[in-house]
């Protein structure tokens, strides 16, 4: 018997999860390797020197001085105890001052000789979540020119709108297409069409500083800003020093009727938004801009 507990605890020391086993009234029963070694260096609920000690009560000392962690699992095995869950699992963030960090917590119950005990792990998920972090951040940036794509500037001016309209505040739109930009791929070719994108992607950055504000590829040479709590008068202004910055690139683009180089029109919108409208109203007036300004002949700003 003590020859199989000592062989059983040596495999347990040898997995690299955190486990923790209690009882039904929280006291720690047994401890592996990687937990006791994880307390000791990471200052967590329970540092070193687990025995004695009640794990419920850790969980709710931590949870009185506003632990999240503390509530949740407090919590989670007190379900798992009380039979109204059978197992329990949740992740949380550990991060320590060097580095990112999450973990997945797991109860799991067990029976011996009349007595109910529950194991309690602690797994290392951080490669995961941050891959999923970095797939998240991928989904939202333009794979070409490494700005806010198209479902980033949604979410973005959705709520940016629903800002301003608890300040009621303005809010200003540019949509900025590249004009003739067809003719600038058939000139130079397909791969000269996709640097003009990026520089411009990169200009437009330098447009989209405050908290309030976006840049994003609209889609293929289409650009849009948001300028968040922003009136049309400024708004006007940045847009006009667009048109220059645009132009100081100098990239040329020699078929093009308006200018031997790249040029954009731009079609700008205010508005201070209503609760009886909402931010389609707004990309629908820069949209009629936009159209107005190729119509009055490209390479200009134009708003109603
Ligand atoms: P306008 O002045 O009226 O805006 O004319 P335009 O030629 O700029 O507009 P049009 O819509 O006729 O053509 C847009 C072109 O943009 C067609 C498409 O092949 C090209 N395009 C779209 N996405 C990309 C891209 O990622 N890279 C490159 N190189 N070209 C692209
Ligand atoms: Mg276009
Ligand atoms: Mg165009």
């Amino acid at each position: 018997m003590t020859k199989s507990y000592e062989f059983l605890a040596l495999i347990l020391d040898s997995v690299t999860e955190h486990i923790v086993v209690i009882n039904r009234a929280g006291q720690i029963e047994f401890v592996n390797k990687s937990w006791s070694s994880f307390g000791r260096s990471n200052a967590c609920i329970i540092g070193d020197g687990w025995k004695g000690v009640n794990y419920l009560e850790e969980c709710d000392r931590a949870a009185a001085m506003g632990d999240s962690f503390g509530v949740m699992a407090g919590r989670g095995i007190r379900n798992v105890i009380e039979k109204s869950e059978a197992t329990f699992h949740f992740e949380y963030p550990c991060h320590s001052p060097e580095e990112k960090r999450w973990f997945m917590m797991r109860v799991t119950p067990f029976h011996l000789n009349g007595a109910d005990y529950f194991v309690i792990s602690h797994q290392n998920i951080t490669e995961r979540k941050l891959a999923e972090e970095e797939a998240r951040n991928i989904a939202k940036i333009d794979g070409l020119t490494c700005i806010p794509n198209r479902r980033s500037f949604d979410e973005f001016l959705h709520e940016e709108w629903r800002r301003c309209l608890r300040l009621k505040k303005p809010i200003c739109l540019a949509m900025i297409d590249i004009d003739y930009f067809k003719l600038l791929n058939d000139t130079y070719g397909h791969q000269r069409g996709d640097e003009c994108l990026v520089r411009v992607g990169s200009l437009l950055k330098k447009y989209a500083k405050r908290p309030g504000d976006i840049c994003a590829r609209y889609g293929g040479e289409e650009f849009s800003l948001v300028w968040g709590d922003t009136g049309l008068t400024e708004a006007m202004q940045l847009s006009k020093k667009l048109l220059e910055d645009i132009a100081e690139l100098g990239m040329p683009n020699v078929n093009s009727p308006v200018e031997k180089h790249v040029t954009v029109s731009i079609g700008l919108a205010e508005m201070v938004p209503g609760i009886e409208m909402d931010e389609c109203e707004i990309i629908a007036r820069s949209d009629s801009a936009l159209y107005k300004a190729k119509e009055g002949g490209r390479n200009m700003v134009w708003s109603e």
